[in-house]
């Protein structure tokens, strides 16, 4: 190791310590510095609520220019730069959520030199403004966070996470920390061409969460979800989330709990903005309160002490749903984690997935629509493709998906107007040829097959189960639901 890095780790420790008292790193911390500071693109696999955040903060901070955090989500940017600024650091976020005014005043600021981190999300990179703003700078750090969101195969593709690669070299291939708390085996590779990153330079936090108490309830039926949702809310002092995959079971169970006068709020992305920000924040401040919420709640939420988690319904993969209870327990103590079970959810979970991929017909048909343009396409845009190829369901994503893979291909162009693109090249047969087989709705399928069977399990670990999911191996959790039915404690 040379001088100049264990240098720049001491500063960054010192850093640390000033600005947020933490005297030591935690885990995989310093070794992903070390490789940051001898200048290797590096990836961390961190469990959630580890300490992602500091590993390019404080490379960020002590040395460099301006590092560039990309994000999928507008509300962490949000969180984290609050948190940032309120220690007197130089730092800004620009996405969607900002007035025209504003966005222009941060992006001359940058170009000024002002800030040294900047967050942001990747559909920033097609705006000109934005590139003509980081010109003058020198990007000596380009952090991806959830870097598993670039992945065809991860459980939550980005198609916008897709072009990073190419934004990557655009920038002339920055350094680069690509983080993230689940990806498969199959997805770290993925993660590791595109941004050029080393075997040598994977940094496994490991995934284990040892205060996490993983239970797996088969139930049938909204009244057995019920009693089993007041059970566990009975049990368990301190926070509690309660997640439902679909909007409308979330508005049932909430009806129940009004009649048994059980408090909550509620968090799901058809409420306004301001709405989901009041209900956020009256979590976090507060020490009993019970949420009902759609996953989309706890993406950045920082909230240490969360007892209990109920999945009212079953996720979509193993990895989502690693992901979800990952927002339990992050101060450490034991937290309950309980999933409810029915053979009825996953085919509408299976449904969801056929919602989200479109076949290679599908694609070419959205294709030929925007070749032919026209006035119900100028006026209205997306919502014109939409109801020319029949969709009136506002869960059916597949129209979006299409265009996203049209742009992205380099079918489509930019431009102005209601709908943003005009068709310039038809998707070649090596584009389509995943979608012709469905491969991608094939792999969704099986990620929720390989939950269905974790569910189904009688014996062994769930821990152990998951772990072996993502590559890895371990001992016994004892205190899963098949632990402690094992050792006799469970009937
Ligand atoms: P995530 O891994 O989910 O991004 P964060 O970066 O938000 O997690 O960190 C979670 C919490 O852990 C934060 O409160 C952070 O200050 C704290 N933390 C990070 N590194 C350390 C450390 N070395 N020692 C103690 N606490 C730490
Ligand atoms: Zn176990």
């Amino acid at each position: 190791m040379s001088d100049r890095t264990t240098t720049w780790l001491q500063k960054s420790k010192d850093f640390m310590k000033k600005h947020w008292g933490h005297t030591e790193f935690r885990g995989v911390q310093e070794g992903v510095l070390l490789s940051l500071y001898s200048g290797q693109n590096t990836l961390a696999l961190m469990p959630t609520g580890t300490g992602k955040s500091l590993c390019y903060q404080l490379p960020a901070l002590v040395q460099g220019d301006l590092c560039l955090v990309i994000s999928p989500l507008i509300a962490l940017m949000q969180d984290q730069v609050d948190e940032l600024r309120s220690k007197g650091l130089s730092v800004t976020f620009i996405n969607s959520s900002l007035s025209k005014q504003e966005r222009e005043s941060r992006l001359a600021r940058i170009s000024k030199g002002e800030f040294k981190i900047v967050y942001c999300t990747p559909e920033r990179f097609r705006k000109d403004e934005f590139w003509q703003s980081i010109q003058s700078r020198q990007v000596s750090l380009f952090a991806v966070d959830e870097a598993h969101c670039i992945s065809q195969w991860g459980h939550d593709f980005r198609p916008e996470f897709s072009r990073l690669g190419e934004i990557h070299q655009r920038l002339g291939r920055p350094r680069t920390l690509a983080l993230t708390a689940t990806a498969t085996p199959k997805v770290q590779k993925e993660i590791c061409q595109m941004f050029g990153i080393q075997e040598s330079a994977i940094f496994d936090g490991g995934l284990e969460r040892p205060n996490l108490r993983l239970h797996v309830h088969a139930v049938y039926g909204m009244d057995e979800k019920i009693r089993n949702t007041l059970g566990v809310l009975h049990q368990n002092p301190g926070p509690k989330i309660i997640y439902t995959s679909l909007i409308s079971t979330l508005y049932k169970i909430s009806d129940f709990l009004r009649g048994f006068n059980q408090p909550h709020l509620i968090y799901h992305g058809d409420l306004p903005p301001q709405e989901r920000r009041r209900q956020q924040e009256q979590f976090m401040n507060s020490d009993e309160s019970v949420i009902l919420a759609t996953p989309a709640f706890g993406l950045g939420v920082n909230k240490a002490n969360v007892r209990a988690m109920i999945h009212v319904e079953v996720p979509n993969s193993i990895e989502s749903y690693y992901q979800e209870v990952g927002r339990a327990g992050r101060d450490g103590l034991p937290s309950e984690c309980h999933l409810f079970y029915d053979e009825e959810d996953v085919s509408i979970q299976l449904e969801f997935l056929k919602w989200a991929n479109p076949d290679a017909g599908f694609i070419q048909g959205v294709y030929n629509l925007i070749s032919r343009g026209g006035a119900g396409l100028e006026s209205e845009g997306i919502e014109f493709l939409r109801r020319q190829m029949n969709f009136y369901n506002s869960r059916d994503y597949r129209v979006e998906t299409s265009v996203n893979l049209l742009e992205r291909w380099g079918c489509l162009e930019p431009k102005r107007g209601r709908f943003p693109f005009s068709a310039v090249d038809h998707p070649t047969p090596e584009n389509l040829a995943p979608y012709e087989k469905d491969l991608r709705l094939k792999a969704s399928q099986s990620k929720l097959l390989d939950l269905v069977h974790y569910c189904q399990l009688d014996s062994g670990c769930r821990v152990i189960e998951i772990l072996k999911y993502f590559g890895k191996e371990g001992q016994p959790c004892g205190h899963c639901d098949l632990c402690l039915k094992a050792s006799g404690s469970l009937v």
